[in-house]
């Protein structure tokens, strides 16, 4: 299929040039902005929206409880990490842990990496100060290095291009671990029982041995396997500077219908979720699968006005809430949201996000999350959903397929002083490739009805 090529200006699709629009880099110069915005204009999609339609059926059916949606990836990608090998690190880790919630769920779990554009990042602080010296924050690779020398610091309009390049590169390695033979259902059940040869994890024995039987069950009776020797992968990512999402955004030669081509679904950030903003407008107006993060001061007419407002017609797959609340909060703050959008009869599909409402500072100073808090606010989600009627729909997380640490706790038991060993976030901790693993399979077993 082919889209057409962005015309300059569409009052429509430009209508958030005149609202206001958070957490925007100011870029020092204009002239060079605009070179970066034709340059991305001009070039190919990223992803086409036949595609993006498909994810919408995908994320329908999670709506519906006939499927569960896996998110996962870094907090902010990197260009320098954007290698072969980082790549398959986290496709394998998420087929990893999609091959246990599937078991789990006895539902398709549908896949989406943070990967191939989360290159930008909502800030707390405009600044940051070391040792008496302020300088602007590190805003994501899409805008500025995250050295902290002035020259890195100022935001380059030419990192949009190279983030549009390097997603470029990341989409055609992932596609390709995706579809190769890398992704067999039977490689990836050989990889999880490497993991459960560490002792650590005994606990889950059970439930692996059911997916080995399942698996050999399924070669008895002669099943195709050539068909599980690719999966179906999606790419997302913060829509967070509308340069980059506008420039990128193209019509469907099928349909007319705008498309935001920088990757299959976006999200709307907990910070840039205002009503009358900027992001919430040029959202609207896209024909992608949406998401918008809802932290625990959301009421339940912010969440009614939200859906009314990017799914008028309250289209099945178009919307996700992906709530934020911190495991302490989620029992009381989710319930009046998912009633009020059951009462109203809207629909959406409902993910947790259980690592930014359980964001901690260690005692020796690291930013971290506890990975019990983790597991709670999870247990939580559904406990919720189950007690008011409504689907838990996905599990959006922040993980690598590395073994850093950054996160506290799992059966390996990362403590505070382990926390400096590898440390390597540039934003917010991930979970390790294990702690994943040990997530999904903790996860499994919730789903299990
Ligand atoms: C994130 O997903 O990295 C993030 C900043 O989340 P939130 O908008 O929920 O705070
Ligand atoms: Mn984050």
């Amino acid at each position: 299929m082919t889209t057409t090529s962005e015309p300059e200006v569409d009052p429509g699709l430009d209508n958030f040039r005149s609202l206001v629009a958070l957490q925007q880099p100011t870029w020092p110069d204009a002239s060079a902005l605009v070179a970066a915005r034709e340059q991305l204009a001009a070039s190919a999609p990223l992803v086409v929206p036949a595609a993006s339609d498909t994810l919408r059926s995908r994320l329908a059916a999670a709506s519906r409880g006939e499927a569960f949606l896996l998110q996962g990836g870094d907090c902010a990608e990197t260009f320098a990490e954007a290698n072969a090998d980082r790549i398959r690190n986290k496709i394998r880790t998420i087929l990893q842990m999609a091959v246990i919630l599937t078991h789990g769920a006895s539902m398709p779990v549908v896949k989406m990496g943070r990967m191939a554009g989360q290159y930008a990042k909502p800030r707390s602080s405009d600044d940051e100060t070391r040792d008496g010296v302020t300088l602007p924050a590190y805003r994501g690779d899409m805008i500025n290095g995250h050295a902290f020398t002035p020259g890195s610091r100022v935001p380059d309009p030419q990192r949009l291009v190279d983030a549009y390049r390097i997603s470029a590169a990341t989409w055609n390695v992932v596609r390709a671990f995706t579809t190769g033979g890398f992704a067999d259902l039977r490689q990836v059940h050989e990889w999880n029982r490497g993991f459960m040869r560490n002792p650590a994890y005994a606990r889950y024995e059970r439930t692996a041995s059911e997916i080995d039987r399942a698996i050999r069950f399924m070669d008895a009776c002669g099943a195709d396997f050539d068909a599980l020797r690719t999966v179906e992968f999606f790419v997302s990512h913060e829509a967070l500077v509308l340069d980059y999402e506008r420039a990128l955004t193209r019509f469907d030669s099928r349909t007319g219908d705008p498309y935001d081509t920088s990757g299959h679904f976006l999200w709307i950030g907990e910070r840039t979720r205002q009503l009358d903003g900027a992001h919430v407008d040029f959202l609207s107006r896209i024909a992608n699968p949406i998401g918008v993060k809802l932290g625990p001061t959301t009421s339940p007419d912010d969440a009614l006005a939200l859906a009314r407002r990017l799914n008028p017609d309250d289209e099945p797959g178009r919307l996700t809430f992906i709530t934020r609340m911190g495991a302490g909060r989620i029992r009381e703050a989710l319930p009046p949201l998912v009633e009020a959008v059951a009462r109203e009869g809207i629909t959406v599909t409902w993910v947790t996000d259980p690592m930014h409402g359980n964001t901690i500072t260690s005692d020796s100073g690291y930013k971290t999350r506890r990975f019990d808090d983790v597991l709670d606010e999870v247990r939580g989600f559904f406990e919720v959903h189950r007690a008011a009627g409504t689907v838990p729909g996905g599990l959006h997380v922040e993980l690598t397929g590395d073994d850093v640490t950054e996160v506290l706790g799992g059966s390996e038991e990362i403590d505070d002083a382990g926390l400096a060993l590898r440390y390597e976030t540039l934003v917010d901790p991930r979970l390790n490739h294990q702690q994943s693993l040990e997530m999904a399979f903790q996860v499994a077993e919730m789903l299990r009805r």
